[in-house]
């Protein structure tokens, strides 16, 4: 593996990880077709290098949330469909027509806005149809889905638009066996017949996202949505995780030390002192800080590996810095410091659980200054 010129602060990303993760959920999933989401810069992996290595795993749709996303994956030369699932009024949907991201309508408004755009491209919006099945967020709540669907059977016949999907998403999935999951499905079933009923022919249905792809077979329709598992991290509680393939985590977080020092029995550590030495001890600097994707409220709290062994932050996480105490071992400067990573390394989810958040979170948080290097 090849490591950038000055590895002092890096994310270092396995895209054959993200490739190797996306073919695992192919071999679970029963749908066709599986969209690799990659919003959130590939959940901070890196938009472009994130789809890619999804694409040569299998994926044959990649998720964007906002359409900047989408456009940058044209830029990028990436010609496989995107779908890019958030805009408000006004956004550059005749742009987003004539580049070919297949758009997400959740209300007449937006299509009849949608509609509008594509008679500016002069050519059709491919438009997934959303459906709010329960979890009171994006899509036509189920008393207005009849009208959205009809007006845009109207807009299809009138060659605006043409509805290449229904799709809609899950609000516990990570929690199997939630009653919310059977009720939203039920709804999502209706809804597609009203579709069909009105003269909609979608060729995909969708709604799994990655807890569903790993756990809900009957919720695979025809299209699959995994976002967090593309990276490695399974979000079921472990005891829902048997018999699934293991997922490995595609970055590692990773410093070198800046300093270390002595510090005598008692020495307050980092801003307010809220940690303080029990015995004389070692103290070493890592150049990772909250600027960075470094939780504050993991202070005194997440882990970290160094030389073999386990530690965790001492005292506040500063903007740029924190401090781990060693104790008597033998630490020095420039030795390499992993905050998570695949193997025996701390994980996300460790993070997650010292900050108080979940791994997604810790993965979208790693700021733009945190150089990233590709394996
Ligand atoms: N689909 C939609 C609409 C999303 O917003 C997301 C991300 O939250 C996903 C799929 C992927 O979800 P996950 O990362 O849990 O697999």
């Amino acid at each position: 593996p090849e490591e950038a010129a000055h590895p002092q602060r890096t994310a270092i990303i396995d895209l054959d990880a993200i490739s190797e993760n996306v073919a695992a959920l192919r071999s679970v999933a029963r749908s066709d077709d599986l969209m690799a989401v990659v919003k959130a810069d590939g959940y901070s992996h890196g938009l472009v290098q994130a789809a890619r290595a999804a694409l040569a795993g299998g994926a044959t749709f990649l998720g964007a949330a906002v359409l900047e996303e989408a456009f940058a994956l044209r830029e990028a030369g990436i010609d496989a469909p995107v779908f890019a699932w958030l805009a408000s009024p006004g956004a550059p949907y005749a742009e987003a027509i004539r580049r070919d991201i297949q758009l997400a309508a959740y209300s007449t408004d937006q299509l009849a806005d949608i509609a509008r755009a594509a008679a500016d491209a002069g050519r059709p919006a491919r438009l997934h149809l959303k459906v709010d099945t329960g979890m009171w967020r994006g899509g036509a709540a189920p008393a207005d889905w009849p009208e959205l669907v009809r007006t845009a059977r109207r807009a299809e016949q009138d060659g605006l638009v043409e509805v290449v999907g229904v799709w809609s998403h899950l609000a516990c999935a990570d929690e199997p066996g939630h009653p919310s999951i059977a009720a939203q499905l039920a709804v999502f079933d209706e809804a597609v017949a009203v579709a069909r009923a009105a003269g909609l022919r979608p060729r995909y249905r969708h709604i799994a996202n990655s807890a569903a792809t790993l756990s809900l077979p009957e919720s695979h329709f025809d299209l699959v949505r995994p976002g967090i598992s593309v990276y490695g991290i399974n979000p079921l509680p472990p005891e829902a995780r048997d018999g699934l393939p293991r997922l490995r985590p595609a970055m590692t977080l990773a410093a070198s030390v800046v300093q270390t020092k002595r510090a005598p029995a008692g020495s307050g550590i980092s801003y307010g002192h809220t940690q303080r030495t029990e015995r004389e001890t070692t103290l070493a600097v890592v150049p990772l800080g909250y600027a960075d994707g470094v939780f504050r409220s993991a202070s005194s709290a997440g882990p970290v590996q160094l030389g073999g062994s386990r530690y965790r932050v001492a005292g506040r996480v500063c903007m740029d810095q924190f401090v781990v105490d060693v104790g008597d071992d033998e630490v020095a400067a420039g030795d390499r410091v992993v905050l998570f990573g695949d193997g025996d390394a701390p994980t996300a989810e460790e993070w997650a659980v010292a900050a108080g958040t979940i791994p997604y979170e810790v993965l979208t948080r790693i700021g733009p200054r945190v150089p990233r290097t590709y394996i």
